[in-house]
């Protein structure tokens, strides 16, 4: 987890998580052995899937995955937020100021934005 998260003991967004997953995601997670580990959502868009409520992925502790984690897991608290067309750090994630949103991340997260949006329906 990243320092921030350690600090604060804080899983929050591993909780009914619904991150969505680009295909390079799945490639990489398949290619650990991994099966099932998502699902389809409303929209098109394949996301993690929850065991108990929590990522399949968390056992409560740590990440199984860490090192092979979702760019979106990478990426955040840093979200792209649709009613300020801008990338921002999410409301949701208690300890977001403690990040920082530099430039480069606001890159990636427009990038991975276009990826997830190549990658729907398939
Ligand atoms: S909600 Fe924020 S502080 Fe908590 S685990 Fe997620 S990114 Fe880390």
């Amino acid at each position: 987890m990243k320092n921030v998260c350690l600090a604060h003991n804080c899983i929050k967004c591993c909780l009914k998580t619904q991150m969505p997953l680009t295909d390079s995601d799945i490639r990489k997670i398949s290619g650990l052995g991994f099966k099932n580990f998502f699902e389809v959502n409303k929209i098109g868009m394949r996301q993690l899937r929850n065991y108990k409520e929590k990522c399949t992925f968390h056992n409560g502790k740590i990440c199984k995955i860490y090192n092979s984690r979702p760019t979106g897991c990478r990426l955040y608290p840093a979200v792209f937020d649709e009613f300020e067309n801008n990338v921002i750090l999410d409301n949701y994630c208690p300890f977001r100021e403690e990040f920082l949103l530099t430039t480069s991340i606001s890159e990636k997260v427009i990038e991975l934005l276009k990826e997830l949006d190549e990658n729907k329906g398939k």
